[in-house]
């Protein structure tokens, strides 16, 4: 399912794709671009942090491996 957040930075709402309905990883705002680490329970916004580039990269690379052991 898709969950609307909406981006502190800009106040934009972007939406992402749930598989659960709990979540913790990265998110990048569609519009300005801003990188946060959100937080998510029982499909709602628990906490948004900000996040520089690397870490999103290395987020996002865990979020992969992640993804891919999963399928396994
Ligand atoms: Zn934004």
């Amino acid at each position: 399912m898709m969950v609307k957040i909406k981006c502190p930075k800009c106040n934009v709402e972007g939406s992402i794709s749930m598989v659960e309905s709990s979540y913790q990883g990265p998110y990048r705002c569609w519009k300005c671009s801003a990188l946060f680490t959100i937080k998510m329970e029982n499909n709602e916004l628990k906490s948004c942090e900000p996040l520089s580039q690397e870490e999103f990269d290395k987020q996002q690379e865990i979020e992969a491996l992640k993804a891919k052991f999963k399928r396994q």
